[in-house]
């Protein structure tokens, strides 16, 4: 079976055009909507990717402060500076890059960023209103494997997804989104007994673990969709998914591809809900 690759590039140039007006209205209108990205990490793979949002703004026309707490600050600063940025009417946005200083999680701080401003949807106001259905700010990956799925016109509903992975910021929020989509749930995580067994029965598995090669043809039932959220660092610096490509390829019917896949569309995503946040604040 030839099996599909289901690019984001696309669907991230769509996105993109689409925000970068929308940007450029609010600039004319008085200012251009201002993202807060606080980083308290010494990660070289956060710094790239920070790096990389800071250019996805520019080129978008948003602004950008990059706010760098330290790798050794504590819980009280990352809050203190989430609260501060909440009052700021200034900014309009507020993303707080992991991982955090050892032995902080995000649940620990989240709750400091208002929700009107939380564009990355992990506070868990936000997630509380995506688990009731009500309007608020999605973790952009989450949505990312959704709007992807539905540009390469795959149908959800009535379907049975598969999503490896249950933290806050990816398979939790990715199921509920997926449930209001009306297909049929299954949260797999590092506890599941038989995982081929289970990945195995379902139309669509989306691999979001943060591990090499999790995913394998083993895993996957023939014609299957395969969504691979994973962004791994491989032995030779580059970025490796979850999924084990080479195994899958043949037997699905179609697979993301990393990179290349769901990153582009997700810092696309993230970049649109800072103009709506600005918008929203303009009203
Ligand atoms: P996380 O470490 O918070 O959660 C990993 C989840 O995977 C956990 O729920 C765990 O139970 C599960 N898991 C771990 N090992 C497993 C196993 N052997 N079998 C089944 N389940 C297992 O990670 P996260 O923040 O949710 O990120 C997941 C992956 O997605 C990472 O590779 C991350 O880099 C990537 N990611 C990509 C983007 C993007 O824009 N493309 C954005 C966010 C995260």
């Amino acid at each position: 079976m030839d099996t599909v690759s289901l690019t984001g590039k696309e669907l991230a140039a769509a996105i993109n055009a689409d925000t970068k007006q929308r940007a450029a209205a609010r600039t004319e209108a008085g200012a251009a909507p201002r993202l807060a990205l606080i980083v308290a990490t010494d990660d070289p793979a956060s710094a790239w990717y920070v790096n990389s949002l800071r250019k996805a703004a520019e080129r978008l026309g948003i602004a950008c402060d990059t706010v760098d707490l330290g790798a050794d600050a504590s819980a009280d600063t990352i809050r203190a500076e989430l609260a501060a940025r909440s009052a700021d009417s200034a900014t309009d946005a507020i993303m707080l890059q992991t991982p955090l200083p050892a032995g902080i999680s995000l649940d620990d701080v989240s709750s400091a960023i208002v929700a009107t401003k939380d564009v990355d949807g992990v506070s868990p106001l936000s997630l509380g209103l995506l688990a009731s259905g009500l309007d608020g700010f999605v973790p952009a990956t989450a949505e990312a494997v959704v709007e992807l799925l539905k540009q390469h016109e795959i149908p959800l509903e009535g379907r049975h997804v598969a999503v490896v992975g249950r933290s806050n910021i990816v398979g939790k929020p990715l199921a509920q989104l997926l449930l209001a989509e009306n297909a049929t749930v299954t949260v797999c995580h590092s506890r599941t007994a038989d995982l081929p067994a289970v990945t195995s029965a379902a139309d669509i598995v989306v691999a979001a673990a943060g591990r090499i090669g999790l995913v394998t043809g083993k895993h996957v039932r023939e014609g299957a969709v395969v969504i691979d959220v994973g962004t791994n660092e491989a032995a030779d610096g580059g970025i490796v998914g979850d999924v084990d490509a080479e195994s899958v390829r043949g037997k699905a019917a179609a697979l993301s591809p990393v990179p290349g896949g769901i990153g582009p569309v997700t810092t696309a995503l993230l970049m649109r809900h800072v103009v709506v946040a600005a918008e929203n604040a303009s009203d």
